[in-house]
């Protein structure tokens, strides 16, 4: 028969039950023993609801206390010396002490799961012995039984997998840190097939990436080691996120089950399948429900995607399964209550997907004619998308596709413009300037809440945000900025201000996702045509402008960034989107400069967040992206002057890119990255204007002078002086005032060093 099976489920609840218990039991509000009762009832709620909805093998050991790759460290006793611990079971304290830092102790670094949103602890090897602390899989695989009767499936991330995510080893010590960790692997399987279990499903994501002729071999060791050890065991061996490389290599491991990923590896797998065939003695996992997007699923489409697997793998041995685990999505659609009606009709959240993968599995079964009527209610619920109005703006598409059919480019290149803005501007050598928001005191945020609750009109609302605005107007004047920004106070989120202005957006009031520990994040849904509809951002900019007379740069999220952060529709393309989403920024653009703003910042933080796992996708990738940020600003007259903004990640090896985005000025995050960017240069070279981040804007603490010109420094050794400027990392938002004003102006004291070091010598 063939069967159903998630590959793991959401965490944090419908109503972030888990994310709510987590913070009362860090704030003190929760004692130990409550907060693991609380924990395992939302645990025990979530397997009863797969129960109950009939899926044949339910993932168990999926459930966390923030994240599934600390877990798996804490269980193999990888503790950084740094934090207390003596061995045995790892104290909550020293858990969430890992996570999150200590007052004596900082945090493991923290980084993006693949290319989700999804951010999974490092792991630090560096001075760890591996012992086995408990066998969690286990533990869940018995607590599911005894509590509710489930014969569970223990997830586990597997060997290969964990291994290519720690850090703090040599790729020479590969193979001995393999040798610590397989007996503690073995110990952990050996006690499952003890316990009777039947399937267990190791997840090895890092499959779909190239491998080296090493690692497949560590592959086959690790995975003939498991077969000898415990070879009543059935295992799944799990990958997602891509089409796998290596298929003929994977198929001949010696597990029972090979799960591959049908939505987002469709392509590469089937073919892989066609041409290599499947073994007749394994069982295929076949991840037909997209784990990753929020979308219905066409159900005649899923199936004539199974069936066409039958060719290759017997029914009996088709597990029909989600494309990956279901924490990427929210919990579920049921509780939204104004949405429109064809746009909700139209959404499968994870326990939606649920359904879907019972229904697909009995279809396989049992016959087409077995789900007939839900077979034409997911054709219905998808048409009725398709034909709303939304989708249907044809002025737009057309307006785009006209915009888009040409090369976006500033009239002139930057080497003329940079005269001419030279000219207009006259600003100092090594200009300062920040990235955009200043301090979300309580007080704002206050005020936001006020008038969203209707305790204030809009009238008193605005007042208060040009107060703020004047406030800190006068500062960046006081301090001695050059370039100013008017901060940003009218906005909480970056992306959710303006989708919430923009056509084609919607936002779920439960659709959470978590993004890293406890927080969750509730990702705009971009499901119809973008449309501009009017300014955005014009008041409050020209507002700033009329207070100084100094530059006052207006301040966007760019195309790209908007999408990376949304969830997006599925019948045109991510670069269908981006260049929707660049037209109706080009219009506020436009907008700003019309209304007197001279220097326009597009921030696209996000811009690596979609970059394909495949290297040979990403040449494509990132073509489209950056031709949706020119398309944005390539309007404006040459003595306009166009800012980026990027941060959060590693951009050595897309410097070409970020200068093909030909912004006239772009600031950059370094200083977490300890100066490896500045290296980056010394390699590459950069000839547009540029503001290496000179302090981290996420530490209270205050920078000193020479802090900063040591940075300054080091960079201008590989930058041209006339096109360097001086910033922060990143916006302000998260920061106090006081701390802000001072950090500032010890950038400002840093940058007039620079000035006259640089003034002696020219
Ligand atoms: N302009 C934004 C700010 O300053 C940029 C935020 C970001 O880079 N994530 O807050
Ligand atoms: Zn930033």
């Amino acid at each position: 028969m063939t069967r159903s099976s998630v590959l793991g489920y959401p965490r944090i609840g419908a109503d972030r039950e888990w994310k709510k218990a987590l913070e009362a039991f860090w704030a003190g509000k929760l004692e130990e023993s409550e907060f693991h009762q609380q924990l395992q009832e939302i645990r025990l709620n979530h397997l009863r609801k797969q129960q109950e909805k009939g899926i044949d093998l339910i993932a168990v050991n999926d459930f966390s206390y923030y994240d599934h790759v600390l877990d798996t460290a804490t269980m193999f006793g990888i503790i950084p010396k740094r934090f207390p611990y003596e061995g045995g079971e790892v104290p909550l304290s020293v858990y969430y002490g890992i996570a999150r830092g200590t007052k004596d102790a900082t945090a493991s670094e923290m980084t993006k799961w693949f290319n989700t949103n999804y951010h999974y602890i490092v792991p630090e090897l560096d001075g760890a012995t591996p012992v086995l602390t408990e066998n969690r899989p286990l533990a869940a695989y018995k607590e599911a039984k005894e509590k509710l009767g489930i014969e569970g499936k223990p997830v586990i991330v597997g060997p290969l997998t964990f291994l290519k995510l720690s850090k703090g080893y040599q790729p020479s010590e590969t193979d001995a840190w393999l040798k610590k960790l397989l007996p503690l692997y073995v110990q952990i399987l050996q006690e499952l097939a003890q316990e009777g279990v039947q399937w267990v499903q190791i997840d090895e994501p890092i499959l779909v990436t190239k491998l080296s002729d090493g690692d497949l071999q560590r592959l086959r060791t690790i995975y003939e080691t498991f077969a000898a050890s415990a070879p009543g065991l059935n295992i799944m061996l799990q990958t997602y996120f891509e089409a796998v490389e290596n298929y003929q290599d994977i198929i001949q491991l010696p597990v029972s089950g090979i799960g591959l990923d049908f939505v987002h590896g469709q392509t590469g797998n089937v073919q892989a399948i066609k041409e290599s065939g499947f073994p007749s003695n394994k069982v295929l996992g076949a991840g037909v429900i997209d784990g990753r997007g929020i979308w219905k699923a066409s159900l005649r489409e899923k199936l004539t995607q199974l069936e066409e697997l039958t060719k290759y793998v017997a029914a009996e041995r088709l597990i029909v399964q989600s494309s990956c685990s279901l924490l990427h999505v929210p919990v579920t659609v049921n509780n939204e209550t104004k949405l429109l009606p064809e746009l909700k009709g139209a959404l499968a959240f994870a326990d939606e997907k649920l359904n879907e993968l019972v229904l697909l599995t009995k279809a396989v079964s049992t016959g087409a004619a077995r789900i007939a009527e839900e077979l034409e209610q997911s054709e219905l619920a998808i048409q009725a998308l398709k034909q709303s109005g939304e989708r249907n703006r044809h002025d737009v598409q057309q307006a785009v596709a006209a915009v888009s059919a040409q090369e976006p480019a500033r009239s002139l290149p930057f080497a003329e413009r940079h005269v001419v803005q030279q000219n207009k501007w006259q600003l100092p050598i090594f200009p300062t300037t920040t990235i955009g928001s200043f301090p979300q005191s309580a007080e704002v945020r206050k005020a936001r809440q006020q008038w969203r609750k209707g305790e204030w009109n809009n009238e008193q609302y605005e007042g208060f945000i040009q107060e703020q605005i004047d406030i800190w107007i006068k500062l960046q004047e006081e301090i001695g900025l050059d370039v100013l920004v008017h901060g940003e106070f009218e906005r909480t989120d970056m992306v959710e201000f303006f989708g919430e202005k923009l056509e084609g957006f919607a936002f779920t009031q439960y659709g959470w996702v978590q993004s890293y520990g406890s927080r969750c994040v509730k990702p705009p849904v971009i499901f119809g045509d973008v449309a501009f509809e009017k300014a955005m951002t014009v008041e409050e900019t020209k507002y700033a402008q009329s207070k100084t007379n100094r530059p006052v740069k207006g301040m966007l999220t760019g195309p790209i960034t908007i999408m990376n952060w949304s969830f997006v529709r599925e019948d045109i393309t991510r670069e269908q989107i981006a260049y929707q989403l660049a037209y109706a920024l080009r219009q506020e653009v436009e907008a700003l400069e019309q209304a007197g703003i001279g220097m326009i910042q597009v921030d696209e933080p996000a811009v690596r967040e979609g970059l394909p796992l495949k290297e040979e996708d990403q040449a494509e990738y990132l073509a489209w992206a950056v031709k949706a940020f020119r398309m944005t600003t390539c309007t404006v007259q040459p003595t306009t002057q166009i800012h980026t903004h990027m941060c959060y990640c590693e951009f050595h090896d897309m410097i070409d890119s970020i200068e093909s985005m030909d912004a006239d000025v772009i600031s950059i995050e370094t200083s977490r990255s300890h100066g490896e960017l500045i290296h980056s240069f010394e390699v590459n070279t950069y000839k547009l204007g540029i503001g290496l981040g000179v302090y981290d804007i996420h530490s209270p603490r205050v920078p000193r002078v020479e802090e900063m010109t040591s940075m300054i420094d080091r960079a201008l050794r590989v930058l041209d002086p006339k096109l360097f400027w001086i910033n922060p990392d990143c916006g302000l938002k998260t920061r106090g005032k006081e701390e802000t004003v001072e950090s500032l102006r010890n950038m400002v004291q840093a940058t007039e060093i620079a000035r006259s070091a640089y003034s002696l010598n020219v």
